[in-house]
């Protein structure tokens, strides 16, 4: 991969200016709170190996982090179980929506941790008594990653834990089937929790950054999770990261990441940098439009596609 980001970084602002012109999508409304997000919100921030953090405008407005944190949930679970989670959780695509009620055929588990029944049992799987002592311990977690004190934004999560009818209802289906281990509404309202973690844009690159650097988060030092752990989060990014889109994403951007229904989306290019773009309009899939427009050209500016060898 590219070794010039360097020469590029500075064009953060352009690069918004020419992607806010995109009209295309439409907000969340799950939930109140993502149904009143400004369609106008558009932040970017690049987080490089070497610790240097680049942002757009808007990089400091900071949304629920919703479906990106499911890589981290991932990450948390699996340093919390000692790889033990790989065995609980499938890691396969499923081409189907992120809240699908459907489990792997055979064993219950969940297909993947990139869809939500994935991410209510790695949310369950993270060290902690109950449900705050996973919370806590969850937002400890994020923060390393994010090398900033980050919190849960209660409003949302009531709204979350109230209104997810399907979160419930996968809950319920892996308790029913012995896959889930702790009670359904415990799992829903730590996953609730996690996912209305409150992170703008440079937050969420430097969190995409220390997946990219083998779990050491470049801006703070501290190694957050081994480089196994990594590789094995990212690797699940690559193929599940998008949903129902991921195979069209790593085709046009070629960079593992995760999207989510707040209009973030994560990326991790290993040993280079960590991405984020905010902006809440969205396609059929979930994917922020902008957000997928902004890394396509940073993906080809910065020749980050990991399929694309020089010719
Ligand atoms: N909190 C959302 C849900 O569970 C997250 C979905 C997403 O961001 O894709 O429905």
């Amino acid at each position: 991969m590219s070794g010039s980001t360097d020469a590029h970084v500075h064009d953060l602002d352009d690069l918004r200016g020419r992607v806010r012109a995109e009209r295309g999508g439409s907000v969340d409304d799950s939930i109140p709170q993502l149904a009143q997000a400004d369609p106008d919100l558009c932040g970017l921030a690049l987080a490089l190996a070497d610790g240097t953090v680049r942002t757009s405008a808007q990089a400091d407005v900071a949304v629920s982090v919703q479906s990106a944190v499911k890589p981290f949930l991932f990450a948390l679970a699996l340093l919390d179980t000692g790889g033990d989670a790989l065995d609980r959780i499938g890691i396969e695509p499923t081409g189907e929506a992120f809240d699908a009620i459907k489990l792997e055929t055979g064993t219950g588990r969940p297909p993947n941790p990139m869809v939500n029944a994935g991410a209510l049992l790695t949310a369950s799987l993270v060290e902690g008594d109950d449900v705050e002592g996973r919370t806590e311990r969850i937002v400890a977690g994020l923060s390393a990653f994010a090398a900033r004190d980050l919190e849960v934004d209660e409003d949302v999560a009531h709204s979350e834990h109230l209104l997810g009818d399907r979160n419930h209802a996968l809950a319920h289906l892996m308790r029913a089937e012995g896959t889930m281990h702790v009670g359904a509404d415990d799992a829903v309202a730590v996953y609730a929790r996690a996912c209305a973690v409150l992170v703008d844009a440079r937050s969420l690159a430097v969190m995409g950054a220390t997946l990219a650097c083998a779990g050491r988060n470049p801006v703070s030092g501290e190694q957050v999770v081994p480089p196994r752990v990594a590789r094995d989060v990212v690797s699940v990014m690559a193929t599940c990261g998008v949903y129902d889109g991921s195979g069209r994403w790593m085709r046009s951007v070629g960079v593992p990441a995760k999207s989510s229904v707040s209009g973030g989306i994560v990326l991790s290019a290993p040993g280079v940098l960590g991405a984020a773009v905010i902006s809440p309009p969205l396609d059929a899939q979930g994917t922020s439009v902008r957000g997928r427009i902004a890394c396509e050209e940073l993906s080809a500016d910065l020749g980050l596609h990991v399929f694309a060898a020089k010719p």
